[in-house]
Parts: structure tokens; sequence; C-alpha cells
């Protein structure tokens, strides 16, 4: 769990499932994985990669607020919860699917 799994808009390695995830093309900051959903506990605000936990945050819950999905993450390393704006092309359905 000491990889560098997500970086700011960078391609990555899902750990979840390994997929490869691309970096973003509209610049947005993927953090989780399109397919799996699933992300990492790198960050204390959104971005700041300044987390030490670095543990692996399953996708909870999916909430539309304001016409914007809403990726609810928590953490099965220290149990925090995390929100996330989904991206475009983030497979919604599979949380629906697989969870
Ligand atoms: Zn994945
Ligand atoms: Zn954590």
């Amino acid at each position: 769990m000491s990889e560098k799994f997500i970086k700011i808009n960078e391609s990555f390695k899902c750990l979840y499932c390994g997929l490869f995830n691309e970096k973003d093309k509209h610049g947005s900051c993927r953090n989780h994985c399109y397919y799996c959903l699933y992300s990492l506990h790198v960050d204390i605000y959104p971005g700041d990669r300044k987390e030490s936990c670095n543990g692996l945050m399953k996708p909870i819950d999916i909430k539309t607020i304001g016409g914007k999905n809403i990726i609810y993450h928590k953490c099965l390393n220290c149990n925090k919860i995390n929100k996330n704006k989904s991206l475009p092309d983030d497979n919604l359905i599979n949380f629906y699917e697989l969870y």
C-alpha cells in the first residue's frame, strides 16, 4: 500500500480491480477508479495528497446533489468517509451491480 497509486490527474493502476485508469481528459483530478469506483485515502482535503493513511476506500453510496453525482467513500483502514465528485466517464452502474 506504499505505492503511489493516485497523483493529481495522472494515470494509475487501480489497487482494487487492477484496471489501468487514463488521466482525466477533461483535466479534473481523477482520484478513484472509473470501473470499480474504489479510491485511496490520500487526501485530507480534496487533491492535497497530505493524508498518510493510504487505505483503500470503498464506495459506499452515491447521491445526486444539485445535478451532480457524489460518491461517498469509506476508508477500510481508518473508517473515515470522504465525498468525491463523480466524473463523466465513471461507470456508476457498477456500483449498483458490484456492491
Ligand atoms: Zn478499480
Ligand atoms: Zn484512512
